[in-house]
């Protein structure tokens, strides 16, 4: 977080620039374990290495043909310099529908065409902003109470903008509780006055309720316990990224319900659903983890060919150690890399990695590296049972009979122009961002209209 100077500004960019660059120095001087730096022999990764031409890959007839992507993007501005306390919210969520063989036909080409490219893609969005901090619907009402209502105002008007599908965020958030074709009716809800005894979790029905013990009005939207992490002193950035991981969910929850309900027997068992990042769920509401892996488990049941979903992670942990890996000719192109407890060890340094991923994962990381020398990280859905528990969980390819469709898709999406990357997820990416610079004055701008604050007197900024 920026320092205020003694006028009221913001510290400047290029000051902070230098204290990076100190911080770094003295970070280069210490020593830490770092894992990816220090691989060592790496000869015991070779009884964990699959080759993808060793998995069942579809025939022709059953190749996936389409990849729907899903990415989104957050960023919390401050309104006025002179009320740097004032936080203001955006997210949105796009999806983007991709035809593999209108790429491959660019693909044959030198070049992949952005503009052939962005022919070849249908999309997707859900916007959304909120005051995240200083600024409350109501007077009198604490910042977490302010939250709550945003949530449920915000879930109960948007829709996916998407053809036939009209669908709310809170429809759809009662359908992941529920199973294909059949929403919960209630959502179980913890009381969130403070002090209140009411411990059990509470039924609440799309109309909301209130708390048998203290009165005070819960809404469905309480169940994600996103207002948890609010704060009163801070930007509340991080409840904004955890309120995104939810949407996106959705979205993909929304798009894979229509294709089930409309062609899952020639459509939706064709397609590809890719997240960027992991198939996980972070935070207060990381129970709805289970509620994702047991919903797609039972429509992939009830679809004929099953229904294969991904996430792809670009940063973090996992990749620095796949990179080094590569860069060691530790998994030549075509290599699977089964990421059990050993791995995980490696990995994250830990000395407990059978419970790893337990609590947030609902698919299981796989390293591979693509015929191109791509490195890929994925996450990916075990046809039953959970990818990880107590116990190590199910690391090894048999649980997951999408896989070999997947790097087939892999392998078929790469691109010179995306380094590492796949084209559906960085066509979602490039729709989902937002541009910084400009962009975010213009978003500024909009924030102080739509709090009704008056742009702020030319000497103050
Ligand atoms: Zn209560």
């Amino acid at each position: 977080m920026p320092y205020t100077q003694m006028d009221g500004r913001f510290e400047r960019a290029s000051r902070l620039g230098h204290s990076n660059a100190v911080v770094r120095a003295m970070a280069d001087r210490s020593s830490f374990f770092v894992p990816a730096e220090h691989v060592g022999d790496l000869t015991w990764l070779s009884a964990r290495i699959s080759r993808q031409d060793d998995l069942p890959r579809p025939g022709s007839e059953a190749r996936l043909t389409g990849v729907i992507g899903v990415d989104g993007s957050v960023i919390v501005v401050p309104v006025r310099d002179g009320l740097p306390s004032v936080r203001y919210g955006y997210a949105q969520t796009a999806a983007i529908w991709l035809d593999i063989d209108a790429m491959d036909s660019q693909r044959s080409e030198r070049f992949v065409d952005p503009v052939a490219l962005s022919r070849a893609v249908n999309s997707a969005l859900v916007s959304f902003d909120f005051p995240t901090a200083g600024a409350y619907v109501h007077e009198g009402m604490s910042i977490k109470d302010s939250w709550r209502e945003c949530i449920d105002t915000l879930f109960r008007e948007k829709k996916i903008e998407v053809n036939r599908l009209d669908q709310s965020l809170l429809q759809l958030l009662f359908l992941l509780h529920g199973t294909p074709g059949h929403p919960a009716l209630v959502l179980p809800v913890n009381c969130p006055t403070r002090g209140c005894s009411a411990k059990d979790s509470i039924p609440v029905s799309p109309d909301g309720a209130d708390c048998p013990t203290c009165g005070h009005r819960l809404w469905p939207t309480d169940t994600l316990r996103i207002h948890e992490e609010v704060v009163e002193d801070g930007s509340n950035n991080t409840p904004m990224s955890r309120l995104m991981q939810v949407v996106e969910l959705l979205v993909t929850v929304g798009l894979a319900t229509l294709l089930w309900e409309q062609a899952r027997g020639t459509v939706l068992n064709r397609t590809l659903f890719v997240t960027d990042g992991p198939l996980a769920v972070y935070g207060p509401p990381a129970k709805l983890r289970a509620r994702a892996l047991a919903y797609f488990q039972s429509m992939g049941s009830s679809t004929p060919g099953g229904v294969a979903l991904c996430g792809v992670e670009k940063t973090g942990t996992v990749v620095d150690y796949a990179t080094a890996l590569a860069r060691h000719d530790a998994l030549a192109a075509g290599d699977l890399l089964i990421v059990d407890a050993k791995v995980i060890t490696a990995i994250t340094n830990a000395h407990n990695p059978v419970a790893y991923g337990s609590e947030t994962y609902w698919g299981r990381k796989f390293i591979y590296r693509a015929l191109d020398g791509r490195v890929v990280v994925l996450t990916v859905v075990p046809v039953k049972g959970t990818p990880y528990d107590d116990h190590g969980g199910q690391p090894g390819p048999d649980a997951y009979p999408s896989l070999g469709a997947i790097l087939d898709v892999v392998d078929r999406t790469g691109s010179s122009m995306y380094r590492d990357g796949l084209i559906p997820v960085a066509l979602a990416h490039a729709k989902a961002a937002y541009p910084i610079g400009i962009g975010t004055d213009v978003l500024r701008l909009t924030a102080r209209h739509k709090l009704g604050l008056a742009p702020a007197p030319k000497s103050d900024r």
